[in-house]
């Protein structure tokens, strides 16, 4: 890499190592990718847990659906070994706050209101879309228009079933227009296939760079442990500092970090954004969406077909609801997998894992009795906490208009920005982080080879 290359990327992530591949195959070969970590995948990110790779980010690719996933493609060339979720049966798995289950029959009942009420939200999204451009509401707001609004706690823990589990915030303040009808789902299909390799998910990423790096840790064009903190750009070009010292200047720069990241003070600019600019960055949202796994000596939830999955109803929204035992994924490992999102991921990324655990502890006991045993190791991953991500991934608020997402993704002068939150039809997924890099190295190939952008006006500096 050269001194001054073309293009710096900034982070390893699905976005900026997507970007990169497409800035090598369309000529621009001098770049060089900064990322603040010492390892390429950014949320796609395994760990080990009592002897197992689990991941603590991106879990599940999307399969069976009409439009082709490049992301599942890749994952069949590279034999990803993945699980098939079955959640059909969640409905004869749903537990009352003290205990006990519902009968099945009730909360069939409850489920298919909810996907009533899900179709009805596809319906009047695509309507409003149609007759009133300029207006969005809440999924809330269109659950509340068919006078459905979910109130007990077993209609709320379906309804986290069927959007905050996805979405990762509640409807309340998720966009309708803009998540209904789910397009991920739609175009790459309803099959939901759980990672479970010893590679882990971050083997794609790690395949996009292959295509364009010798190597993964000392191609010159990728320096790991360098975390960008600041970014001085002019008509001039760009200079970039780095928290060693160090400093490196190019033509462009193409920002794959988070907007959790862009909402902290972690990478300072000069001169400031524009306000166009900051306005789309802190209106957006940086959800939280925790994983929870907890290893116990032994089973004592029931296992074998159809139990896969089930739902502990609570008066407090989102409190520990949505539970998974990974048997078909690690057989033998009796492993416990809970979902937190939101307030409640806020809430408890600020306790220690033992205070968690006993939370965790005494919900069990209410469903499996008292004499379970204690778990030998629990893992609660702090996305909100980590100042490379500050949150999982992004979500469309409601009263959040195109314009402004556009402006989310337009560059500002010689810097572009990509990552999933830049994509506007499979935002917040690892899919959207692939296309928002290939996209946004495009705008760049176009304005460099033809000095013209598509769409946006790329001089509006303020
Ligand atoms: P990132 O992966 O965040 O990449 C940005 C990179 O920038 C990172 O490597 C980061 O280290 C680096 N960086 C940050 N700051 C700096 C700095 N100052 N200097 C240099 N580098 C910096 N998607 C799915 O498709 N399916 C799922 O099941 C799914 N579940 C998820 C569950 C969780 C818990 C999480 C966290 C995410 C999940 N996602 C899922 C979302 C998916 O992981 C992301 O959409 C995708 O990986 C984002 O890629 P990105 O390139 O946009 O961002």
């Amino acid at each position: 890499a050269s001194e001054s290359p073309t293009v710096i990327v900034i982070g390893a992530g699905m976005s900026g190592i997507s970007a990169a591949k497409t800035l090598h195959e369309g000529g621009i070969h001098d770049i060089l990718i900064l990322e603040a970590t010492p390892r390429i995948g950014g949320r796609l990110k395994k760990t080990q847990f009592s002897g197992l790779t689990v991941e603590l980010g991106a879990n599940w690719l999307f399969g069976g659906g009409p439009v082709p996933n490049p992301i599942r493609d890749m994952a069949k060339k590279l034999k990803l070994r993945t699980s098939l979720n079955y959640y059909e049966n969640i409905t004869s798995n749903t537990y009352k706050q003290e205990g006990g289950l519902y009968p099945s029959k009730l909360v069939e009942e409850i489920d298919k209101v909810a996907t009533a009420r899900d179709d009805f939200c596809a319906k009047f999204s695509e309507q409003l879309s149609a007759k009133q451009k300029d207006v969005d509401v809440s999924i809330l707001s269109a659950q509340r228009i068919l006078k459905q609004e979910p109130k007990t706690p077993l209609e709320m823990v379906i309804d986290f079933y069927h959007n905050d589990y996805e979405d990762a915030e509640p409807p309340k303040v998720t966009s309708l227009k803009h998540t209904y009808p789910r397009n991920e789902m739609m175009d790459h299909g309803e099959d939901l296939y759980f990672v479970a390799d010893p590679r882990g998910f971050e083997i794609i990423p790690q395949y996009l760079a292959k295509q364009f790096l010798s190597s993964l840790t000392s191609d010159p064009r990728l320096k790991l442990n360098k975390v960008v903190r600041e970014i001085i750009y002019s008509r001039n070009g760009v200079i970039v500092k780095t928290e060693d010292g160090c400093t490196y200047n190019s033509k462009y720069v193409i920002l794959s970090v988070s907007v959790g990241v862009l909402q902290s003070d972690l990478i300072e600019f000069q001169p400031t954004l524009p306000l166009w600019k900051r306005i789309a960055i802190t209106d957006f949202s940086m959800t939280i969406y925790t994983k929870i796994f907890v290893k116990f000596p032994y089973k004592f939830w029931p296992t074998g077909p159809g139990t896969e999955f089930f739902l502990y109803t609570h008066v407090r929204r989102g409190y520990y609801p949505l539970w998974q035992h990974l048997e078909n994924e690690y057989p033998g490992s009796n492993i416990l997998f809970v979902t937190v999102t939101a307030d409640e991921s806020r809430r408890i990324e600020q306790l220690p894992d033992e205070e968690i655990e006993a939370e965790i502890m005494e919900i069990l006991k209410k469903l499996f009795g008292d004499n379970i045993p204690k778990p030998e190791s629990i893992l609660v991953p702090r996305w909100g906490l980590d100042k490379f991500y500050k949150g999982s991934y992004s979500n469309w608020p409601d009263n959040y208009s195109k314009k402004r997402k556009d402006h989310l993704a337009y560059p500002v002068g010689p810097v572009y920005f990509t990552g999933e939150h830049t994509n506007d039809r499979y935002l917040g997924y690892a899919t959207g982080a692939y296309f928002a890099g290939i996209d946004t190295a495009n705008d760049l190939i176009e304005y460099i080879k033809n000095k013209s952008c598509k769409g946006f006006n790329r001089n509006r500096w303020h």
